[in-house]
């Protein structure tokens, strides 16, 4: 089918994705508790007249187009959480919600699964093949909601999917994209050690988990540059010391809380099993006790290359090809990694920066906002890879 039909269709919707932006951003939803989000999205797709099945994994949606001719199926998959944080930014559409934010553009990518789908939408008859939108609760928050819609069946009979994210370290008019492991896997522990508590003048008298905890901040810190393959990226941060009120009084407990973050599954679990055995023979050495609970979070978000490649050039229709870039991984997580460990898939950046207009601040900030043109680029973008993972795969087909 034409793509310029869907490009031009896209430009007409640009008004209505800004609204539906709009709306979404004046009544944000924490993770897990998007009710009025999940209707919003539910009901728009109802009206198109696509298949909807909500309540998938939790409160995800998932919203299947059936184009006229057979092909493949490619899925669109958009977040739609909010953050805890209050809004600062002075706009008509600014938080309902208090202490609640759209912070993320998850705001954004919702309005764009929207747009897209209205624009194949008027065109279901000419469209090989189908377009499922994925829309997913919960990405901010762990265990997140990609898993159990996984699990629940979003991506039965689907072939490859794409995603995109507002980014405001990227002028407008530009994307980042990767062929390999972007973002890093992420798991956190929680350690508290107990010992035997007692005056500062007695030490001897008691298990000083103090000292104990302070060893181990230490030893811990060594995994990544001791034990760690140097060419393999990690990093660990403890994030969380807390023992004692007072000067003279060794408490009885102390609390450590850490993050790690990783690209390789193998290092992964070792830094996980090296955090294990320092706790516990640091902690045995001097006769206290210990809780550990180690909590595996989302995996390495890992991109398919072929797909990837397939992007760059369905970008390249919609952008200058000079604003099309290779991104640098970073440590950042993302929940879709369950789905690209699932199928293939690629995930990229889509610009959302205006320096003019002020739109600078980095996401998770309470001035976060995006120039929306960044609405239309990520459409079409992500438009431009389904079309053409569908007719490369009905060509395919063919043969
Ligand atoms: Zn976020
Ligand atoms: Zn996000």
């Amino acid at each position: 089918m034409d793509k310029s039909k869907i490009f031009a269709k896209i430009d007409q919707l640009f008004a209505e994705m800004v609204e539906l932006r709009r709306d979404l951003h004046m009544y944000p939803e924490l993770s897990f508790q998007e009710e009025r989000t999940a209707k919003v999205i539910a009901d728009y797709q109802r009206q198109l007249g696509l298949e909807v099945r909500d309540h998938v994994g939790g409160r995800g949606v998932v919203a299947t187009l059936r184009g006229g001719k057979p092909g493949k199926t490619v899925a669109i998959r958009a977040d739609f959480d909010a953050l805890p944080i209050q809004e600062e930014n002075d706009v008509p559409y600014k938080s309902k919600n208090s202490g609640v934010m759209h912070a993320c553009g998850h705001d954004a990518h919702t309005a764009i699964a929207l747009g897209i789908s209205k624009a194949f939408a008027a065109y279901q008859d000419q469209l090989c093949g189908t377009i499922v939108f994925i829309h997913q609760h919960a990405e901010e928050q762990d265990p997140g909601g990609a898993k159990p819609m996984v699990e629940d069946g979003a991506l039965t009979g689907v072939d490859a999917i794409f995603a995109t994210h507002m980014e405001n370290y990227l002028p407008v008019g530009h994307v980042w994209h990767n062929d390999q492991v972007i973002l890093g896997a992420s798991d956190d522990f929680e350690l508290t050690i107990k010992g035997v508590g007692g005056h500062g003048a007695f030490p001897h008298d008691t298990t000083d988990v103090i000292q104990i905890g302070a060893q181990l901040v230490s030893s811990l810190h060594q995994v990544v540059s001791r034990k760690v393959d140097p060419l393999k990226p990690a990093v660990l941060t403890i994030g969380a010391f807390q023992a004692g009120e007072t000067a003279n009084v060794i408490p009885g407990s102390a609390r450590i809380e850490g993050t790690v973050r990783t690209f390789d599954e193998d290092v992964r679990y070792q830094i996980a099993d090296w955090i294990k055995q320092i706790t516990k023979h640091t902690v045995a050495a001097f006769g206290a006790d210990f809780d550990l609970d180690y909590k595996f979070g989302y995996p390495a978000l890992k991109n398919d290359r072929a797909l990837n490649q397939l992007l760059v050039k369905a970008a390249a229709d919609v952008l200058p090809e000079q604003n099309i870039h290779v991104m640098e991984p970073n440590m950042g997580a993302e929940d879709f990694s369950y789905f690209t460990g699932a199928i293939p898939g690629t995930y990229f950046f889509t610009g959302s920066a205006n320096k003019e207009k002020g739109f600078t601040y980095p996401y998770h900030h309470p001035k976060f906002d995006i120039d929306e043109t960044a609405l239309r680029n990520g459409a079409k973008v992500l438009a431009s890879a389904a079309l053409d993972f569908l007719a490369e795969r009905s060509d395919e087909q063919k043969v």
